[in-house]
């Protein structure tokens, strides 16, 4: 496996990075999954989109044009021979003295990472999830914005820690007002009546990019899409409920806290949802 780190192409055990990068002292950085299907990589352009607004948000100034980004994006594929897989992109601040400053590390670090990810077992994807709610709250606007993707994870890793407790593979993050925000590394749908409801943004949800392939999925399938608040009891009354993720894709949810999700079984939208979004993402992308 060959790592794009900092201007060149470099073995997994020669890409190593400084023990004073800011990325690594304070998770000082951001990042995108991507994945790659058949060739093409999908909705690069947004997930560039982002990086850039995750970067503007923090104050880093990228020296990268969008054009180059996404030329060693595929180019990280192609060295790889990744035809189907995922792509890490990570920026981080740099190197610099130990102080929490960004001021003394002058130079950002780019590393790109092509390889293959499974996130949960075939079997979830026929049966569905089982997930619960725990403690641990997402970060509201106020303090490190939801919307930047940045290295700094430790919320999320924290409920997930507390879902593998539980005996959970996924968990429902609440924001400060006890609303849901999102999973750990998943966006939340649900299904009611035959609209379709998803956490607004603004409650803490990552904005994803498989949360808007399938809004407009099924926007163009001709059905309703909310983007709304949500509590517990909206998803545990639900008729379907499924995540969203790059890695994940679309994963059924059939309960939460207890109580069964609809009947039990992944829903009659869920399945047409995730055929659409398959067909999407093996017909659309950016060619390596
Ligand atoms: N929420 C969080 C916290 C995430 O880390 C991710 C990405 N793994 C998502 C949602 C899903 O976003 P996307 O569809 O862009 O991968």
């Amino acid at each position: 496996m060959k790592i794009y780190l900092d201007g060149q192409f470099v073995d997994k055990e020669d890409a190593k990075i400084s023990v004073f990068d800011h990325g690594l002292l304070y998770g000082d950085g951001i990042f995108e999954g991507i994945r790659v299907y058949k060739n093409c990589v999908y909705r690069l352009d947004e997930h560039l989109e982002r990086l850039e607004y995750s970067a503007k948000a923090i104050l880093l100034t990228m020296p990268w044009s969008r054009e180059e980004l996404s030329e060693l994006v595929c180019e990280s594929c192609r060295v790889n021979g990744l035809s189907d897989g995922y792509i890490r992109l990570i920026v981080t601040r740099g190197a610099g003295s130990l102080g929490l400053s960004p001021n003394s590390c002058p130079k950002p670090s780019l590393i790109i990472i092509a390889d293959k990810i499974a996130l949960y077992p075939p079997e979830c994807y026929t049966d569905g999830l089982s997930i619960v709610t725990v403690p641990t709250r997402r970060t509201g606007p106020a303090a490190l914005n939801p919307g930047v993707k940045s290295l700094n994870y430790l919320n999320n890793i924290m409920a997930k820690i507390e879902a593998a407790q539980a005996g959970a593979l996924e968990a429902i993050m609440l924001n400060d007002l006890g609303f849901v925000a999102e999973c750990t590394g998943d966006n939340l749908f649900i299904v009611h009546k035959g609209v379709i409801f998803t956490p607004d943004a603004s409650n803490g949800a990552l904005r994803g990019i498989t949360r808007q392939a399938v809004i407009d999925l099924a926007t163009s399938q001709g059905l309703e899409v909310r983007e709304v608040n949500l509590t517990r009891y909206e998803i545990w009354n639900a008729d379907e409920c499924f995540l969203t993720g790059t890695a994940a894709e679309l994963i059924p949810v059939v309960g939460l806290d207890s109580r069964t999700i609809g009947n039990g079984s992944p829903g009659a939208v869920t399945k047409k949802l995730h055929a659409a979004f398959h067909e999407e993402v093996s017909t659309h992308g950016t060619m390596l």
